[in-house]
């Protein structure tokens, strides 16, 4: 049996499997590739790794998580789990059967972009979600917005920063009220509302967008806020649902970290899984402590 299985190996799982391992824990740690910053050239915010490459950051982790015989890391796809009594039961895509006395769900989350022609196909390339991480390599050029209401007025204030030159993209009848609009006048902020027809550029970046009425506005980037989809699937499968205050663990022996909670940044997920590791194993030598305390009572 293991000490902990852990489903997920981005930047939260990876740095929760590296202090389990480092406290000598059995660590099953399963993955299947499928990071949200997948479609991401470069990395940045992250001190001493600004502008890696996302494979290049998952490939010095796994490398790293070589070197400790009591970490397995496995490619595949976590597809049940289940809980009976005090221990964990999980099947993988290769229909091996693993069971674990903690599960820590690093699952991450996926971005839902709107279902408009080209924005899948530029997303990391142009079309961003994150100021913080992309901004900065376009700063001072021509920029979009994606927003409506007071999140688009608040979207295209905050990339001031970055730019003078930026317009709001309503995609179809605006939403922001005369004096949101007003402020974004004072700015120099255009409301573009004519519906979005489709996004244009070269094979690797976004150049354009396209509106309903045949108009073209050439722009360097295009930022949104999108939704996003926390994966819980397996929250679901072992009937646990969030508690309504976050805690950790969220359950007898369940624990999250990263993105499938809230985090936002590589760096924060690292962090965050750095500190979940720490936990779990505080709580699993609390319970071997007990139990040895036990048994010697009864001897
Ligand atoms: C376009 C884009 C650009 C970004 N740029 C930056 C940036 O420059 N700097 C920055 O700090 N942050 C950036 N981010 C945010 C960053 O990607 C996330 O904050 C970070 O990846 C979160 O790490 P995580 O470990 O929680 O999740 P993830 O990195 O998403 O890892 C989760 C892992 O779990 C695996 N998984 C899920 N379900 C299962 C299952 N059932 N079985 C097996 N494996 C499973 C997935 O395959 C995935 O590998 C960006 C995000 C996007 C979308």
């Amino acid at each position: 049996m293991l000490d902990v299985i852990i489903v997920g190996a981005g930047p939260a799982g990876m740095s929760a499997a590296l202090m389990l391992g480092r406290s000598r824990r059995s660590v099953l740690i399963c993955d299947n590739a499928q990071p949200r910053n997948a479609v991401s050239h470069a990395m940045h915010g992250f001190l001493t790794r600004d502008g890696m490459a996302p494979t290049e950051f998952r490939r010095l982790g796994r490398e790293q998580l070589q070197q400790y015989p009591n970490i397995e890391f496995r490619v595949t796809t976590v597809l049940d789990a289940k809980r009976e009594q005090n221990l964990f039961t999980v099947t993988l895509s290769d229909e091996s059967v693993h069971t674990a006395r903690t599960l820590l769900l690093a699952t991450g989350m996926k971005d839902v972009l709107p279902p408009i022609e080209g924005f899948q196909r530029y997303y990391g390339a142009g079309v961003f979600s994150c100021p913080y991480c992309d901004g900065w390599e376009v700063r001072d050029q021509p920029l979009a917005v994606l927003g409506n209401g007071p999140a688009g007025e608040a979207l295209a204030l905050q990339l001031l920063q970055w730019s003078r030159d930026i317009v709001v993209c309503t995609n179809g009848p605006s939403q922001i009220d005369a004096r949101e609009q007003a402020f974004l006048n004072h700015h120099e902020i255009k409301i573009y509302e004519d519906p979005i027809t489709r996004l244009e550029g070269t094979e690797q970046q976004f150049e354009r967008i396209v509106f309903a009425n045949g108009s073209v506005l050439p722009r360097k980037a295009l930022f949104l806020q999108t939704k996003h989809l926390r994966r819980l699937e397996l929250l679901d499968m072992l009937n646990c649902p969030m508690p309504e205050r976050y805690q950790e663990p969220i359950a007898p022996g369940i624990y999250l970290a990263g993105d499938v909670y809230q985090t936002r940044w590589v760096s924060g997920a690292v962090a965050d899984g750095a500190e979940i590791g720490v936990m779990i194993n505080k709580e699993l030598q609390k319970e071997d402590l007990t139990r040895s305390y036990r048994s010697l009572k009864e001897v």
